[in-house]
Order: structure tokens, then sequence, then C-alpha cells
């Protein structure tokens, strides 16, 4: 999608060869007419294959998996990172590493929003090494829940998770696929 390529050359900025800072346009200021195109683009990719809803996980999903939703008219469920005092009843639960941080949380959804038979879109900003997208691949098998599909707005393709998500039998659409990049060099797969 060559509107967020040129988004991510002109405002990215890797901090090393591993870590990508996007936060002027998607995950910290938000560039809504970028995710527009984004949420249009996934739509167009992911329609007619009986999907039921979107799923992303909190925070950085937020805005491109909404746009999707919209664009495709179904309900949206954001897994989230911690858990609060009202968030009770039946849950499912899984812990994740995260990439960025360093350290594990746990994925939590209610489970009234997966149920059993359902076909879900799962919608996340990055792709690394695949654990997010792992743990909710977990926690939709457990609710019996099929995973049609996962759209990513950024994948660093020089990590893991791709390959591990193609193995599993997903269909990966990614809009950027990040070959390699440095502090002054950001190169794309094609
Ligand atoms: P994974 O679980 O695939 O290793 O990492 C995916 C999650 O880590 C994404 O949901 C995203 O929030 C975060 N993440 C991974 N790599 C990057 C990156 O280069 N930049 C930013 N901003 N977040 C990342």
């Amino acid at each position: 999608m060559q509107m967020l390529k040129n988004a991510i050359l002109s405002k990215g900025k890797a901090i090393n060869r591993d870590v990508l800072l996007v936060d002027s346009f998607l995950n910290h200021q938000v560039d809504v007419e970028l995710m527009r195109h984004v949420g249009d683009a996934f739509a167009a990719y992911f329609a007619g294959r009986g999907i039921t809803r979107v799923i992303t996980i909190e925070s950085s999903g937020i805005a491109p998996a909404t746009f999707t939703a919209l664009a495709l008219g179904l309900p949206l469920v954001i897994m989230k990172k911690q858990t609060s005092r009202i968030m009770t009843g039946d849950l499912l639960q899984t812990t994740v590493r995260s990439f960025t941080k360093g350290t594990s949380y746990e994925l939590t959804v209610k489970r009234q929003f997966l149920n059993p038979g359902e076909k879900v879109l799962l919608i996340d900003d990055f792709l690394a090494s695949g654990e997010a997208a792992f743990g909710v691949l977990h926690l939709a098998r457990e609710a019996g829940v099929q995973v049609a599909g996962v759209g990513i707005v950024i994948e660093k393709a020089f990590q893991a998770g791709h390959q591990r998500l193609v193995d599993a039998g997903i269909d990966v659409y990614s809009l950027a696929r990040v070959k390699s990049m440095s502090e002054n060099c950001i190169e794309f797969v094609d």
C-alpha cells in the first residue's frame, strides 16, 4: 500500500535494526485518513469470507481494526492486556511475551464475545515474532472460533512471525512488509 509506505518512509523512525517508531501516525498520534485507507484495504482483501467479528489487541491495533470493522460492517472486539476489577465473568486468558517491552502480559477476553462456530479476523499494527497473534489464535481455539485471517499494518518480514503463521495455515495479509531497516534506511519487500 503506497500511501502507508510513504508514511513509514517520511515519518517512521527505526531506532535500531529491530524496532520501528511510528508514533506520529499509527500508535500515539493517529492519521485517521490513512487508517481509513488501511481499513478499506483489509476489508477489500477479507470480504466475502463469512467473517463475523474483527478482533484486535489493545492499544495499538485499535485504530486500524476500527476502520476495518467499519468497512466490513462488523463488530470489533478488543482483547485486553490487563485485567481489572470490572473485568469479571467467564474470561479466556493466555500469557503473551511482548516484543517491544520485553515483558509478558495476560491477553484477556470475555468468552461472551467469541461465540463457538464464529469466524474472526485479527487486525494488528505490527507483526514481529508472532507471539501476540499466536496468543489470539490460542484463545480463539479455546473458544471454538476460527481465525479466518490476520491483517497486519506493518510486518517486519525479517522476523519469524509471518512464516510461523503461514506454517500454522493462517492467511496473513500485510500492507507494508519491511525487508530491513537501520537508522537511516528502511527497505520494503517487493
Ligand atoms: P510480536 O508478538 O509479533 O512479536 O509483536 C507484535 C506486537 O509487538 C505488536 O502488537 C506491536 O504492538 C509490537 N511491536 C512489534 N514490533 C514493533 C515495532 O517495531 N514497533 C512498534 N511500535 N511496535 C512493535
